[in-house]
């Protein structure tokens, strides 16, 4: 465990993208990490691996510009690195919302809860705890007794919510994601439709599942990450459990992979046999699709 991965982001105004873009990309290259940062005039939202030493300099050299003092980083241990490539873009925002009236969550957001509050507060039977994560993400983990919303991206987060939970908008409601950047402004919103009392969990599942008092407790399978290593755990009380099935066969499973048709590339949870079986993909259209994948890698077609 030589290496680290880091999990970061700050909204603070960035004037100039394009040129905090470049020096950011020459700086990452030049301490050798490896990583996708995202930069918006709204701020900085990154996920970087690197050996401990690069990852400690990129953290104080980060630490050194006023606008990023108080950033907090998620530090991971890992075996290697857990990126192919460094890369660094420019976006309109750090996380896609795509709210109808944008909002900045150092304006308004929900209250933040420590790891230990949200463990408390989850144990209340009038709370709604609900997941801000996609359906492929909630299907590998999440809390127990969590609301898991019908979307495939954050984006469609605020419809379904005005859809179906404005009866509850005087309910205490808990919202969490996996390291915290997409509560900021998603649970903005919740205050800006009316609810009257929002919480999200302050550093995400990430920070949840290292704390030393609550160490993950009531987390259920493992926590979807967006980086080569797919999945981490969280639950650390010895009472992990898995809750993925297998897409096909239903089997309890915890190998994400991606449908073979490269037109659909859905997350499937598939275990060995079924991915054989049906060639790595989710329906008969895609199985039979010219470009599949796993036909191509296992030379079927030839
Ligand atoms: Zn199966
Ligand atoms: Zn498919």
């Amino acid at each position: 465990m030589n290496y680290q991965v880091l999990l970061y982001y700050k909204y603070v105004q960035i004037k100039d993208p394009e040129a905090f873009r470049d020096a950011h990309l020459e700086l990452c290259n030049e301490i050798g990490l490896k990583g996708r940062i995202l930069v918006a005039t709204e701020g900085l939202n990154g996920t970087v691996s690197g050996t401990i030493e690069q990852t400690e300099r990129y953290m104080n050299t980060l630490r050194e510009d006023a606008r990023f003092t108080d950033i907090i980083f998620k530090v991971e241990p890992s075996s290697g690195h857990a990126f192919k490539k460094m890369k660094v873009k420019v976006k309109p925002e750090i996380v896609n919302l795509h709210l109808a009236n944008d909002l900045n969550p150092n304006e308004v957001t929900g209250k933040h809860l420590t790891p230990k509050e949200f463990f408390e507060a989850m144990q209340d039977d009038d709370v709604i705890i609900l997941d801000a994560r996609n359906t492929y993400e909630y299907d590998l983990g999440h809390f127990k007794n969590a609301i898991r919303p019908n979307i495939e991206t954050f984006r469609e987060l605020p419809a379904w919510v005005e859809e179906n939970l404005s009866k509850y908008k005087d309910k205490k409601v808990l919202t969490y994601c996996t390291g915290g950047i997409r509560c900021e402004k998603f649970s903005g919103f919740l205050v800006n439709e009316g609810f009257q009392n929002v919480n999200q969990l302050h550093g995400g599942i990430i920070t949840y599942g290292y704390d030393p008092e609550v160490k993950g407790a009531l987390w259920d399978g493992k926590c979807y990450v967006f980086d080569e290593r797919i999945s981490v755990s969280v639950n650390r009380t010895g009472e992990e459990v898995i809750v993925g099935n297998c897409y096909h066969c239903g089997n309890p499973e915890e190998r994400y992979v991606k449908c073979g048709n490269p037109d659909c590339n859905k997350h499937l949870l598939l275990c060995e046999e079924c991915e054989h079986k049906h060639l790595r993909s989710c329906s008969e259209e895609c199985k039979e699709h010219p470009s599949n994948r796993y036909v191509k890698e296992h030379q079927l077609n030839a």
